[in-house]
């Protein structure tokens, strides 16, 4: 079976390391016909916009993409290509594992996290009131007429909005991917004591999904005790369930207990399309210079054959990468080990070193 897959190499170092991706999905064996749909800086030019209508018609197509990073442009008005694209296809969990190598250099050894992240609502929806504006006058006024006093005049506002549907779906999603992944527990991270509409209605609908799936054990904590115990102890931890902001920086927590952004893969899925792509950006001034680690977009290719449920070419995969890893010998700047026959290699190096190591049994 051949699989039809949209290719979407970013800017910056997006085009470099999503190279080396292709080079290393394709050394498994597994047929992949890539349609390549440009997004990014690099496009806004020639299309007038950094997300043309073309790339959102191959994913829907398609189903499944292979992103690089993509900058999102300083004052063009576009908010994020990122963000974009994941409303437009309605991609509402974003999924990152975070899992030690041997080799890595991380805190910890034997770390194996799973972060789900909501992507679509919370206080990354969008829906801001600026400082000043007449606009803002009105909910400042609304505020007080609902509330009494309790608003500065001067306020910019950012609405945090959780809706009772979008956390039943995003629980849902990581209880059904404990499941299918054979994950044993949820941890749900909320701040529900002080954000009691909002956050609160996050974990009683959480509280009410985990009813769903007694094989799973459930519990919750709060953000900040959360962020405390990941550091301390990390191991106790399996999936995290998350709304959006607590997500966010939970994620670049659990990717830093692991080694960092080269290392950390990630996706952002919904009910019929996943888009793979590393948790890094378009780092732009690495660009062209074959230097950065292409570990973290590899990662992501691992998951998309998970997806595709070609589980043994994903595990050949994930294997010779972490053998790269572990050998230590070809590996990027940010990964240079102490070993001593150690080389730093440059990214398409990488891609020899894992296509080498490929052993499909
Ligand atoms: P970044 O992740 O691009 O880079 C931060 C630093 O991390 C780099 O300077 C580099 O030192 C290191 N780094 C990142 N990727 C690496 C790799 N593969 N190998 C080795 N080192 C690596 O973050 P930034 O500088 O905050 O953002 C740059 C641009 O990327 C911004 O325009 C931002 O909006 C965009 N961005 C895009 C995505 C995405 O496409 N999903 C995600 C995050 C940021």
């Amino acid at each position: 079976m051949t699989y039809n897959i949209t290719l979407i190499p970013g800017d910056g170092i997006g085009p470099e390391v999503t190279e080396a991706a292709r080079r290393v999905l394709e050394a498994t064996g597994v047929a992949f016909k890539w349609e390549v749909a440009n997004a990014g800086a690099d496009v806004i030019e020639k299309e007038g916009t950094p997300l043309p209508d073309p790339v959102l018609t191959s994913i829907r197509k398609n189903r499944v993409a292979l992103k690089g990073p993509v900058t999102t442009p300083v004052g063009t008005g576009f908010r994020s290509v990122n963000v974009a694209l994941r409303q437009a296809l309605d991609l509402y969990a974003c999924v990152r594992p975070c899992k030690t190598y041997p080799g890595a250099s991380s805190l910890y050894k034997d770390v194996d996290i799973v972060v789900v992240r909501e992507n679509t609502e919370d206080l990354y929806a969008g829906v801001e009131f600026e400082k000043g504006t007449s606009e803002t006058a009105r909910l400042v006024s609304f505020i007080k007429e609902a509330k009494g006093d309790v608003v500065r005049a001067d306020s910019g506002f950012s609405i945090k909005m959780i809706s009772e549907a979008g956390s039943r779906r995003i629980v849902r999603f990581a209880f059904e991917y404990a499941r299918a992944y054979g994950r044993k527990k949820i941890t749900a991270v909320h701040k529900a004591n002080i954000m009691k509409f909002s956050d609160g209605l996050f974990l009683a609908v959480a509280r009410e999904v985990a009813g769903e799936y007694p094989g799973i054990e459930f519990q919750d904590a709060l953000v900040d005790n959360m962020a405390m115990q990941l550091v301390r102890r990390p191991h106790q931890f399996d999936i995290i369930v998350a709304p959006n902001l607590y997500g966010d920086i939970i994620s670049d927590l659990c990717a830093g207990l692991v080694g960092g952004l080269g290392v950390a893969p990630g996706a952002n899925i919904g009910d019929e399309i996943a888009v793979f792509e590393p948790t890094h950006g378009s780092a732009p001034r690495y660009t062209g210079q074959n230097r950065v680690n292409p570990i973290a977009m590899m990662l992501s290719g691992v998951m998309m054959l998970r997806h595709l449920y070609e589980a043994k070419a994903a595990d050949w995969l994930e294997r010779a990468i972490a053998g790269v890893i572990a050998e230590g010998r070809q590996v990027t700047y940010d990964m240079k080990s102490g070993a001593e026959d150690a080389q730093v290699v440059g990214t398409s190096q990488v891609a020899d070193a894992v296509i080498e190591k490929l052993e499909k049994i």
